[in-house]
C-alpha cells in the first residue's frame, strides 16, 4: 500500500471552501494519530469519497494549507496497491 500523492503519481488538488484558491499540499501527517485516526494513524475515513460510500480505509493524512487566507485542513488520500 502507498500514497499516490506521496509517490508522486498524482497531485492532491483541492480549493480553499474559504477563498476558492488552490490549496497547498504540505505533506503527509502520518506520525499524527488524532481523533481523526481511531484505527491508527494508518487507517481513517476517505474524505475524498462520497458521503454514502465513505468507509474506513487505508489513507495517506495531508496537511493542506491556503497561502492565500491562511486556512488549513486535512485530507486524506486513499492509499494504492503497488
Ligand atoms: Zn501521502
Ligand atoms: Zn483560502
Amino acid at each position: 500500500m502507498m500514497c499516490p500523492v506521496c509517490n508522486g503519481i498524482r497531485l492532491l488538488e483541492a480549493d480553499c471552501p474559504r477563498c476558492l484558491e488552490p490549496l497547498l499540499d504540505c505533506g503527509p501527517e502520518q506520525d499524527l494519530a488524532g481523533p481523526y485516526a481511531p484505527y491508527g494513524p494508518a487507517a481513517a475515513v476517505s474524505m475524498l469519497a462520497p458521503e454514502k460510500e465513505r468507509q474506513v480505509v487505508p489513507v495517506c493524512m495531508h496537511r493542506l494549507y491556503c497561502t492565500v487566507c491562511s486556512h488549513s485542513s486535512d485530507a486524506g488520500v486513499p492509499l494504492t496497491l503497488g
